[in-house]
């Protein structure tokens, strides 16, 4: 008989960023966006990436979408490596405000199913009519777009999105454009869309209080090149608690965590792998992660 393994097996991801790096190679030198990044993504998370800008957050969305392969490391979708998009991810852009105007929603809805020839037309209508009944617009699946607030406009796209029956969402700072106060009913909208929904989500932002807000947990990305500082539980903060001291004090936890330096602020690869001591977050620090090395989880 075989010695039984030290650890029973972890249910597997949905989503697994294992070690990835990835480069752009410009016609005189090699940039590194991301150094060896691991995360995990389960079904139904909200899982956000948050960093500042420049720290590859856009390049690993690319990789994850199939755009750009990572020069080293792996991901997986359902324990399958990701070697070119699909539409198991789908990536839902900035486009709010540019749904085809002359498509009624449904029209709307139906134009990928049938672009991509994965539904004919009565699937199409019948599935772009399910999931708007899902996103609560089954009543208005005839009018037009200029017709309907940003949040509902925001629901179409989404709605289009999982019309496709992705695995997972991809959205790359969907709100950075919006003024203060419509951005906050974006958030609650996509919040009650996700409750309604559960879909697993992927969303990028530099925005420590919208990753706090729209999050379930959150992957702390250091710049030049990104590497995974740490990872944070946000599941407890909504729109409600903004203002709050706690949240307050977790933003701030955040910043700190994404901007101290590590200790003698040499962040090289010795603080990479050995872990990123340091600064007054040092104490917050749970446990190691798995595949990164040092990596604080902070519940
Ligand atoms: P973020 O989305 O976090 O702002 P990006 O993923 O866009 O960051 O960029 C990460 C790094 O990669 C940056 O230093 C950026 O300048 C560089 N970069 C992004 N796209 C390219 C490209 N097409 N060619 C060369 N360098 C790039
Ligand atoms: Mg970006």
């Amino acid at each position: 008989m075989t010695a039984a393994p030290p650890h029973p097996p972890q249910p597997a991801p949905l989503l697994a960023v294992d070690r990835v790096s990835i480069d752009y190679r410009t016609a005189d030198r090699v940039v590194r966006a991301t150094h060896r990044v691991s995360f995990d993504v389960h079904a139904a998370e909200r899982y956000i990436l948050l960093g500042a800008s420049g720290c590859g957050k856009s390049t690993l969305l690319k990789s994850i979408a199939g755009f750009i392969a990572p020069s080293e490391g792996e991901i997986r979708l359902d324990g399958r490596a990701v070697a070119r998009p699909g539409p198991d991810r789908i990536v839902v852009f900035q486009e709010f405000d540019q749904l085809p105007p002359w498509k009624t929603v449904a029209e709307n809805v139906m134009f990928p199913l049938l672009a991509s020839r994965r539904a004919g037309r009565a699937e199409a209508r019948e599935r772009a009519h399910d999931v708007l009944a899902r996103v609560g617009l089954a009543r208005f699946a005839d009018a037009y777009p200029h017709t309907l607030s940003g949040g509902m406009k925001q629901r179409v796209a989404i709605a289009r999105a999982l019309a496709m029956q992705p695995r997972v969402l991809l959205m790359d700072e969907p709100f950075a454009a919006l003024d203060a106060l419509t951005r906050r009913r974006m958030q609650e909208e996509l919040l009650a869309l996700w409750e309604d929904t559960r879909f697993t989500l992927l969303f990028v932002t530099h925005s420590i209080e919208e990753a706090l807000v729209v999050g379930s947990r959150i992957g702390l990305l250091s710049p030049h090149p990104g590497r995974m500082r740490a990872e944070i539980n946000s599941h407890g903060w909504d729109l409600s608690s903004m203002g709050s001291a706690g949240f307050q004090g977790a933003a701030q936890r955040i910043h700190r965590l994404l901007f101290d330096e590590p200790a003698g602020g040499a962040a090289d690869d010795a603080a990479q792998d050995g872990g990123i001591a340091g600064g007054e977050a040092a104490g917050e620090a749970t446990a190691a992660g798995r595949s990164n090395a040092g990596l604080r989880r902070i519940a």
